[in-house]
C-alpha cells in the first residue's frame, strides 16, 4: 500500500467521526502527499472529501507532491491530484 491509501485510511477514519459527530463544518485531514515525513492537515468539507474519494483522487496541501499526478482541482485550503496510468485504488500492487 502507499502511502496516500495509508493516509486515505486514517482520513475515512476522520471523516466517519466527524459524521457520528454531527461535525457540518469542515473538517481537518492528512495530507495524503508521498513525502513520508509529512504530518500537514488541511480543511475540507465532508461532502467535497466524499467526492474527491469517490473520484480516485489524492488530496494533499497546496503544493504538496503525488508521483505521477497531474493535479486537477485546487483552491487555497488543499489540491486534488490524480495518479495516472491507472484507475481507481491500488491493484497492482505485487507485494
Ligand atoms: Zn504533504
Amino acid at each position: 500500500m502507499n502511502r496516500s491509501a495509508r493516509v486515505r485510511v486514517l482520513n475515512e477514519r476522520i471523516a466517519q467521526k466527524a459524521a457520528e459527530h454531527r461535525f457540518v463544518s469542515r473538517v481537518p485531514l492528512l495530507c495524503e502527499c508521498d513525502e513520508p515525513e509529512c504530518r500537514e492537515t488541511f480543511l475540507i468539507g465532508l461532502d467535497d472529501y466524499h467526492q474527491v474519494a469517490a473520484s480516485g483522487g489524492v488530496l494533499t496541501v497546496p503544493g504538496h507532491r503525488v508521483d505521477g499526478a497531474a493535479t486537477g482541482f485546487q483552491n487555497g485550503d488543499y489540491w486534488v491530484q490524480h495518479r495516472q496510468g491507472k484507475g481507481n485504488g491500488d491493484t497492482r500492487s505485487f507485494g
